[in-house]
């Protein structure tokens, strides 16, 4: 049977009127960020099926058998792989990949569990395999885990870690384990290999069943409402026609942003602004007239030092930085590795730009002149600085992670963005990629999102062309962040010229 109608874990999660969409227009294709984010989960399938196990551990005489099932995209008729995953639980597999599985009334939904594990008492044990951080060390916590290459072999142990959840991933396993016990053979726990692919950690099932069933028995909604994902959906363009038509509110307030406006019953953008509510609806008269900054303050300005940096880091996923850069005001200087994160690599590159930084600040001192570091939104800087002083801590290079902590909480770190929030307001936000263009800054990668960065980021770590392509990319929308930085510092400073009081 094919499948439009039948309802993913995913579909679950996040704007519901994509299913309704979907329905709909099943011809539209895939955007090229769903392509991508589909390409990191056939790596993160990749890079797991080769650490499974094939055979039995060595002196072990007992029968092992490993099925796998190819996969079949979810848009295509998977009738011949649920088949075949019935077979394979015929066969008594002790691990059987790429398993798929359809069920539920009223709303029918379709669930591909990565890897079935055989229990000792012949149930069977779901593995998902999720691009998400699923678990924490944490000394104060246990959790089952089990190595992801002896799944089918061993038994899991207690592991010190806390586990995060995921709607997602839990809708998925709560999926499986109905399957499962629909053919009596669910064993009420589930697992997930995250990022960390040598792990399964274990959890029961049980408690994320009421979430799975509120989601399958909400309505679908009638009606588009743009939300953060609407960006990168296919059906933009549609639902776009939709909204502007009925010039509904969300167009200019996303999300849950409008929702006390709904609850006054003011749905559209019209609405917002002849309502005469004072700041809110002059923002929304400046969204519908196109203006994209307006100043708090009466006067706009930015703080000044001799000696002026502007940082910009790159992270990829949970894994580490790999990419530490910074414009002096004349020339960027970038600080990069493109191997595996979390080994000498990283430590080494991060010890470089942190002497590199350091060094800068001590010859100003030297010479009696002030310095700062500036960035745009600092949490990730903060949070890999911090990271890497203490996941390296005694490598060569690596400062203690108390003059780190120093320096980020000192008045010569200093956040942009900060600065921009206490003085303008921006119908649109105030992204860096709002504001720098106001301050005359343009970017030469203009569509170089974070999710394609992410992408880009993997391409990055081969060593053939696309790679080398992929590495000058990351560096120059690295030093364009630097520079767009610098930019609005500028523009601040000479008090934000074209933007007029609120
Ligand atoms: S464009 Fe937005 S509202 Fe429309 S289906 Fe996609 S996410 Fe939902």
């Amino acid at each position: 049977m094919v499948n439009a109608q039948y309802v993913s874990a995913a579909d679950l999660v996040g704007c519901r009127y994509r299913q309704v969409q979907r329905l709909r227009h099943p011809e539209v294709p895939r955007t090229r960020t769903a392509l991508m984010r589909l390409a990191r989960v056939e790596a993160a399938h990749a890079a797991v099926w080769e650490l499974l196990p094939t055979r039995p551990a060595r002196g072990d005489r007992r029968r092992f058998l490993r099925i796998d099932i190819p996969p079949v995209p979810h848009d295509a008729d998977s009738f011949s792989a649920e088949l075949a995953t019935l077979e394979a639980l015929a066969a008594e597999a002790d691990l059987i990949t790429g398993a798929v599985f359809t069920g539920g009334t009223g709303t029918e939904w379709r669930v591909d569990v990565d890897i079935l594990v055989r229990r000792p008492h012949g149930d069977y044990l779901p593995v998902i395999i999720s691009n998400h951080r699923v678990a924490r060390a944490d000394e104060s916590s246990t959790t089952p885990v089990i190595a992801t290459s002896r799944l089918g072999l061993g038994e899991p142990v207690e592991g010190r870690f806390r586990l995060r959840h995921h709607v997602a991933d839990g809708h998925r396993l709560a999926l499986a384990a109905r399957a499962l016990e629909d053919i009596g053979v669910d064993c009420g726990q589930g697992a997930v290999i995250g990022q960390d692919r040598s792990r399964a950690f274990l959890a029961p099932t049980a408690p994320l069943q009421p979430a799975l069933s509120a989601a399958l028995e909400q309505e679908l909604p009638s009606f588009p409402r743009r939300v953060k994902e609407c960006a990168s959906c296919r059906f933009w363009p549609l639902c776009e026609q939709e909204l502007q038509a009925a010039d509904d509110i969300s167009l200019y307030l996303a999300g849950d942003r409008a929702r006390t406006w709904r609850e006054q019953g003011i749905t559209t953008v019209a609405g917002l602004i002849d309502a005469d509510l004072g700041e809110p609806s002059r923002l929304a008269r400046a969204w519908r007239d196109g203006v994209v900054l307006l100043a708090k303050v009466d006067e706009v300005q930015a703080p000044t030092a001799d000696v002026e940096i502007d940082v910009d880091m790159e992270a990829y996923l949970d894994q580490g930085a790999y990419l530490w850069g910074a414009f002096d005001g004349r020339e960027y200087h970038s600080f990069a590795t493109w191997v595996p994160l979390g080994g000498e690599a990283e430590a080494a590159n991060f010890a470089r730009f942190w002497h590199w930084l350091m060094g800068q600040r001590d010859r100003a001192h030297a010479a009696g002149q002030s310095f700062a570091a500036y960035c745009w939104s600092n949490h990730g800087e903060n949070h890999w600085l911090t990271m890497s002083a203490r996941r390296f801590a005694g490598m060569e290079g690596i400062p203690p992670e108390a003059e780190v902590a120093a320096f980020i909480s000192s008045p010569e770190w200093i956040d942009v963005f900060r600065l921009v929030r206490a003085q303008l307001v921006g119908p649109g936000g105030l992204g860096l990629k709002v504001v720098a263009p106001e301050a005359g800054y343009t970017w030469e990668d203009g569509d170089f999102d974070g999710e394609e960065s992410v992408n880009a980021r993997r391409v990055a770590r081969g060593t053939d062309a696309a790679a080398l392509e992929a590495r000058r990319r990351l560096l120059r929308y690295n030093e364009d962040d630097c520079r767009a930085t610098a930019a609005v510092r500028a523009w601040l400073r000479a008090g934000a010229p074209g933007v007029e009081k609120l």
